[in-house]
C-alpha cells in the first residue's frame, strides 16, 4: 500500500517537472534602448546623456520580462550605434511579438515640464493606442510620475517599420532636473521595468500579443 503511493506521488512529481521543463516561453520582445554611441540622444543640464538611461532602463525592463517568461533580445547591450532602419529590420527579421523603444524625452526653455509619454503608431486596424493607454496607466501606478499622455507618431521610424506591436516609452524630460534624478535612480528604473513586465502580461492575458501584425 505504502509504495504505491510513493509511486503515485513520484509519478506526479514526475510529471509536474516535465510539464514545468517543456513551458514554452511565452512572446519574444524586443527592447530597444535608444541612440547610442556618437547619438547621445538629448542631454540634461547635469551632462547625463539620454543613451545612459535609456540603456539602463532597457536592461532593467529586458531582466523582468525575462524573469517573467518572456523570451528578451535587446537591440544594443552596451554603447554601440545602431541606425534606425537596422532597429526595425532586426525586430522584424526576429518575428518579434512586440518591439518595445526606451527613450527619455527633452523639451526647450520649459525646465518644470515632467511626466511620462507613450508614443504609438496609428493603426485603426490593431489597437496600438488602447496599448499605449494601458502602459501609460500601468507606468504612472507605478513611478507616480505625472501624466503627458500617449501620442500618436506616424512619422517614427521604429514605429512606423516595425511589422509587430510596439510602443515607444519617453520614459521622463531630461530638461526636468528633478525627473533627471529620479530617472537615475535604480529603484525608479526598477518601478518602470515592473509597470512594462505587468502591461505585457495583461496584454498576453487579453490576446493581444497573439500573432497579428499591425
Ligand atoms: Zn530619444
Amino acid at each position: 500500500m505504502r509504495k504505491k503511493w510513493l509511486f503515485i506521488i513520484a509519478t506526479i512529481f514526475t510529471l509536474v517537472v516535465i510539464i514545468f521543463s517543456l513551458r514554452p516561453e511565452k512572446f519574444i520582445i524586443v527592447i530597444d534602448a535608444g541612440h547610442g554611441g556618437a547619438d547621445p540622444g538629448t542631454t540634461s543640464s547635469s551632462g547625463i546623456h539620454e543613451k545612459e538611461i535609456n540603456l539602463s532602463i532597457a536592461k532593467k525592463i529586458a531582466a523582468s520580462l525575462a524573469k517573467a517568461n518572456y523570451k528578451v533580445i535587446m537591440l544594443r547591450n552596451d554603447d554601440s550605434e545602431i541606425s534606425l532602419q537596422s532597429r526595425y529590420e532586426q525586430a522584424n527579421a526576429l518575428n518579434a511579438d512586440f518591439f518595445i523603444s526606451v527613450h527619455a524625452n527633452a523639451i526647450e526653455n520649459q525646465p518644470h515640464i515632467e511626466g511620462i509619454q507613450v508614443l504609438y503608431y496609428p493603426d485603426n486596424e490593431a489597437n496600438n493606442e488602447q496599448l499605449a493607454k494601458v502602459m501609460l496607466e500601468q507606468l504612472l501606478t507605478t513611478t507616480k510620475a505625472q501624466n503627458k499622455g500617449v501620442v500618436a507618431r506616424p512619422d517614427l521610424a521604429v514605429l512606423r517599420g516595425t511589422t509587430m506591436k510596439s510602443l515607444l516609452i519617453e520614459t521622463g524630460f531630461l530638461t526636468n532636473e528633478q525627473e533627471t534624478k529620479r530617472l537615475l535612480q535604480t529603484t525608479y528604473q526598477q518601478k518602470i521595468a515592473d509597470a512594462v513586465t505587468q502591461s505585457l502580461n495583461r496584454y498576453a492575458n487579453d490576446g493581444w500579443l497573439a500573432k497579428t501584425k499591425n
